[in-house]
């Protein structure tokens, strides 16, 4: 028989089981952990915490939610910045076909503020307190009654809590339970059409092949896109300038709703060679990337559709989770913050307890649907806009500018604290001042 654990009796105000320890969920459960009243426990599937070793970029939005969420300091320990006198560059865009320079898209303050990933989920877990995570813990079902949630796990035990917050990624299992299929039909990641091959550089060794091949070595460091048909390169810097983190992507667009072969796996080892010959016929500058990445891994891009809801009764899917998009404006991670930021200012709130938990969750989902979905919709577009696919703009270099430039500004301005507000006047709570820390 499983065993049902159930949170501590004695917690004075509410319970919260988090299910997904990535980025997200670790930022969530410190940012809650602050506060004494509530009991948090997050539970893994893998068996520890762990992160890829690439890099990920953040926007000004996911800088402010970082900050608002208490992990600044750790966070500038390990940022990269566009180097001087590009500081406020985010990415300067070009023509694969030949590196010439269309436009920079500016981020003032921020430019291109980007982590290696491993480095930042180990920088955030150092603030968890011990003994609140659990590894080995693989959710396969979740179920509530009137007064909880409970997670039942693939090792045979249970998880009690007033509220349960899925942080569970792409392949969430939480979801089911949100969005029943009978209710919803099925609703799974789809692929994108696109595929993108990663790696990391030593930086030294790209600003050589560069001035190999009679580019600028400046390319290197002062983060870049290569732009083309169906295919796109980005490349910006991470761990303090050592590596150039790297993605090179390719679409199908052959039809509306591409399919991946069947049973073929979503990351693969793949050869040199075949990424090699999707570039065939670029610039000097894509050329000595691509010829500096000799194991690329390739991924199939998938992302979810728009869902109808992230939340019912005592239960909340979150982050990627809920809302998983192609990483077209480096946005996803920097929404799974936003959320972290938002739902722990609500739930940290002495008004939040086991009697309204659920109505807390209903107004969060009411103050952060519209914009992440917008935030998906955008994020696919932009693949579209930078492999000149896009309706109304297509290969037109002034066009690409005028949009580029402009394109980042509603989702970079925006203060996730406008989310806490607009919650918390769902719930008819006073409005709190701004930039309160969670
Ligand atoms: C190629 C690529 C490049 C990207 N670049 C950027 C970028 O530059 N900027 C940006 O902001 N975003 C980027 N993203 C998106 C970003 O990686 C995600 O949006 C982000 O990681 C989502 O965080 P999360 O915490 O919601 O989910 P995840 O990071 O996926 O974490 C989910 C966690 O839940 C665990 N888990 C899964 N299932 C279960 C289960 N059943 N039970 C228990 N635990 C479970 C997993 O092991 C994992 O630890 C990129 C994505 C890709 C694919």
């Amino acid at each position: 028989m499983s065993s049902i654990n159930t949170a501590c009796p004695t917690s004075p105000r509410l319970t919260v089981s988090i299910v997904g320890g990535g980025i997200g969920g670790v930022a969530l459960a410190v940012a809650l952990s602050r506060d004494a009243g509530l009991d948090v426990q997050v539970f893994e599937a893998a068996a520890q915490f762990s992160e890829i070793g690439a890099g990920v970029s953040f926007g000004p939005n996911a800088v402010r939610a970082i900050s608002l969420l208490g992990l600044e300091a750790p966070y500038r320990r390990i940022a990269d910045a566009s180097p001087a006198p590009f500081e406020d560059v985010w990415f300067e865009w070009r023509r694969g076909s030949d590196d010439g320079y269309l436009t920079a898209t500016l981020a003032p303050g921020c430019g291109q503020s980007s982590v290696h990933r491993a480095d930042f989920l180990d920088a955030i877990v150092a603030h968890l307190p011990e003994g609140i995570a659990h590894f080995g813990k693989r959710c396969v079902e979740v179920t509530q009654d009137g007064d909880s949630a409970t997670a039942r796990f693939d090792d045979g035990t249970s998880f009690r809590a007033d509220i349960l917050i899925g942080f569970d990624g792409i392949k969430s299992a939480v979801r089911e339970h949100v969005l029943p299929p009978v209710q919803h039909g099925e609703i799974a990641p789809f692929w994108s059409g696109t595929y993108a091959y990663r790696g990391m550089i030593p930086t030294q060794q790209l600003e050589a092949a560069l001035e190999a091949r009679g580019g600028d070595r400046r390319l290197a460091l002062v983060p870049q896109m290569y732009l083309g048909r169906d295919r796109h390169i980005l490349t910006f810097p991470v761990k303090q300038s050592q590596l150039i983190n790297m993605v090179a992507f390719i679409t199908d667009r052959s039809t509306p709703h591409p399919e991946l072969p069947a049973g073929e796996e979503w990351v693969q080892a793949v050869s040199q060679a075949e990424m090699l010959s999707v570039f065939e016929g670029w610039g000097a500058a894509s050329q000595a990337i691509l010829g500096c990445i000799a194991e690329p891994t390739r991924w199939a891009l998938h992302e979810l559709p728009e869902l109808p809801r992230y939340h019912r009764d005592r239960v909340l899917i979150v982050g990627d989770a809920a809302h998983a998009l192609v990483p077209h404006q480096g946005a996803g991670a920097g929404q799974a913050l936003e959320d972290a930021y938002v739902l722990a200012s609500l739930l940290t709130d002495e008004a939040c307890d086991r009697g309204n938990a659920d109505r807390v969750l209903g107004a969060f989902e009411a103050a952060r649907h519209a914009r992440t979905c917008k935030v998906q919709r955008t994020s696919h577009e932009a693949g579209d806009v930078y492999e000149f696919a896009a309706a109304g703009i297509g290969d037109d270099e002034a066009r690409l500018i005028e949009n580029l430039e402009t394109r980042f500004d509603w989702l970079w301005n925006h203060d996730p604290h406008s989310d806490v507000q607009a919650a918390r006047q769902v719930l008819n709570w006073a409005p709190v001042p701004p930039h309160r820390s969670a």
